[in-house]
């Protein structure tokens, strides 16, 4: 009996040591750069795994959920991603145009001005549905995933371009509008 265990134990170790080893003299080297698409991937698993970020980064699936980015420009201002999103961590606000003013690379029509654009990067939970429900495609995920910071308020991104003059401006174009609107209408 006591040979048995004896060897079990020698067994064991062997096993454990041989493990060791192995890693030992892999970790000479770092794990190869293989984007996950490859078919060899699962076979090039040896070697030091933590990256000398920012000098090497790992490889990222295409499809990877990061950073979200709006073309402003080719935004309706419709505000579904904002209803879609269900943290509520986009914040838009639109003023109203007396007329069309212009149209999105895919030919929508723009009535609306984008006064804010905000998504509040820290609350999002890279759900991707404010970018599945945009009409124009304008908000996108990218692969940009390192913008850290130590603000949290550094991390809410703003999309619009507008000043505070040019939204002071497109109010008072609006308010003036609705005015002569309704002294129209009493004459
Ligand atoms: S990815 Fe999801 S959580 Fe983030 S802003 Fe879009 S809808 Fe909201
Ligand atoms: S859904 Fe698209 S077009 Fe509409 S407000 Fe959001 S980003 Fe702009």
């Amino acid at each position: 009996m006591i040979f048995k265990t004896a060897s079990h134990a020698f067994r064991t170790a062997i096993k454990g040591l041989s493990l060791t080893v192995k890693h030992l003299f892999g970790a000479r080297r770092s794990r190869q750069e293989l984007n996950i698409k490859n078919d060899n991937y699962f076979d090039h698993q040896e070697g030091i795994v933590t990256v000398q970020y920012p000098a090497e980064k790992m490889p990222i699936p295409e499809v990877a959920r990061y950073q979200l980015q709006v073309d402003i420009d080719d935004c309706i201002v419709c505000d579904l991603c904002a209803k879609a999103c269900p943290v509520d961590c986009i914040e838009i606000e639109a003023i109203k145009s007396p007329e069309a003013i212009g149209k999105t690379s895919d030919g929508s029509v723009k009535r609306l001005y984008p006064a804010k654009f905000n998504i509040d990067m820290a609350k999002c939970m890279y759900c991707g549905l404010c970018t599945v429900v945009c009409p124009t495609e304008c908000i996108v995920m990218t692969n940009e995933y390192d913008r850290s910071s130590q603000k949290l308020t550094d991390l809410i991104y703003g999309f619009s371009d507008m000043t505070d003059e040019q939204v002071a401006q497109r109010k008072a174009e609006w308010t003036q509008f609705q005015a002569e609107k309704e002294a129209a209408k009493q004459k």
